[in-house]
């Protein structure tokens, strides 16, 4: 799956290696699992050079240390509470885990950072190996009847522990919008004020382009075109979870990587959940909750988690948006992009399709959305 190692540069930095003027540089790596690209505006090579370096290395250290399948800080703290015991907690990470707690309260346990045992019991923690079958409902209601969650974990000043050793902390709800977050603290500290961050469809803006605001677009489910366009002020992340993005094959089945916490099943009942907010751990961990809350739990889960801007597609095509979405986003007319509009887009929030799953979504028709 990895593509070229370090990074691909555009040719723009090519043209802006000639001169020291300030000028629009891009990168593009692979880190977390996914694509990664960084767009500076008006830097110089220098800057961009030694901003972009510190941001690779900083995502490639959390890729080794945030995510519980591979050996690393979390790997070390979930084997300390699978065994009963307690163990320090690097302050970054603490401070996240603490935040998935406090929105796994917020939102109802619909958001669960703690359930990386139900993941494996799916198969969902190694995506190149499917189990042969559905894990059996017995094994399901047995670990959920262990209640487990990121609010059974026991805080001793940075040092944690948990109540039930059936925790196991899964961070892959919310470490994209937390590493965003810090992305971007990365790169102000270097005095970079115009960029994007684009971490596989979840982005942040921070100040504008060329002088304007950045113009997103927002991915449809269905196609390879944006469906709605909208723009970012400076400091807004716009992340799309989606339940055709990653998922595990068990016989002639899909089952999506979000899972319900309170069925122990992977949702079925939402395409897709677009949060845009100024808080991308919030944003992030958002997105996943409302994918599980569905539409019957959208305005609750705005409400309750302090979201504005969000928008929901339903398993039936259905579109729900908040009043502050609808206000903001600009809808692209049967999902065509004019080539002018295309090329005003900076970015796009979106997951990449594979032409199965386009194929096995394109019956979804999309309803009028003012009327
Ligand atoms: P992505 O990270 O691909 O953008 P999400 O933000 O929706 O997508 O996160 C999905 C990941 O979150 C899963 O792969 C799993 O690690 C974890 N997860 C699955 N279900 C839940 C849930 N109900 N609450 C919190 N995390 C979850
Ligand atoms: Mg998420």
């Amino acid at each position: 799956m990895r593509r070229l190692p370090g990074y691909v540069l555009s040719l723009a930095l090519f043209c802006a290696a000639c001169s020291p003027q300030p000028n629009d540089i891009r990168y593009e790596f692979f880190a977390l699992g996914t694509d990664v690209s960084l767009t500076l505006y008006a830097v110089t090579p220098q800057q961009a050079s030694v901003a972009a370096e510190l941001l690779e290395s900083y995502y490639a250290d959390a890729g080794h240390h945030w995510y519980p399948w591979a050996p690393g800080e979390l790997q070390s703290i979930n084997a300390a509470i699978a065994s009963g015991s307690k163990i320090a907690v690097s302050a970054r990470l603490a401070d996240v885990i603490r935040r998935a707690a406090e929105i796994e309260a917020a939102s109802n346990g619909r958001f669960n950072a703690g359930l990386g045992l139900l993941t494996e019991l799916w198969g969902l923690d190694d995506l190149s190996n499917s189990p042969d079958a559905i894990p059996s409902y017995a094994d399901i209601a047995a670990l959920l009847a262990q209640q487990p969650g990121a609010r059974r974990l026991l805080w001793d000043g940075n040092r944690v522990s948990s109540e039930s050793t059936s925790v196991k902390i899964d961070l892959g709800g919310i470490a994209k919008g937390a590493l965003l977050d810090d992305g971007i603290a990365l790169l102000r500290q270097q005095g970079i004020n115009n960029a994007i961050i684009n971490l596989g469809g979840d982005l942040t803006v921070i100040g504008n382009v060329h002088e304007r605001r950045a113009r997103v677009g927002i991915r449809a489910p269905t196609a390879d075109s944006p469906i709605a366009f909208l723009d970012a002020a400076s400091g807004e992340t716009i992340v799309t979870s989606g339940n055709y993005e990653r998922f595990v094959e068990i016989g002639d089945r899909r089952y999506t990587h979000i899972l319900d916490p309170s069925s122990g099943f992977p949702v079925t009942h939402t395409v897709s959940v677009t949060v845009v907010h100024e808080d991308a751990l919030l944003a992030d961990a958002a997105a996943t909750a409302m994918m599980v809350g569905g539409a019957d739990e959208f305005d609750a889960l705005c409400k309750a988690l302090d979201i504005d801007y969000a928008l929901l597609i339903d398993a039936s095509g259905d579109m729900h948006l908040t009043s502050g979405m609808r206000a903001r986003l600009h809808f692209v007319s049967d999902g065509h992009v004019t080539r002018r509009l295309r090329e005003r887009l900076h970015s796009i929030s979106d997951r990449r399709l594979t032409g199965g799953t386009r194929e096995r979504l394109h019956s979804i028709a999309y309803k009028p959305l003012f009327n």
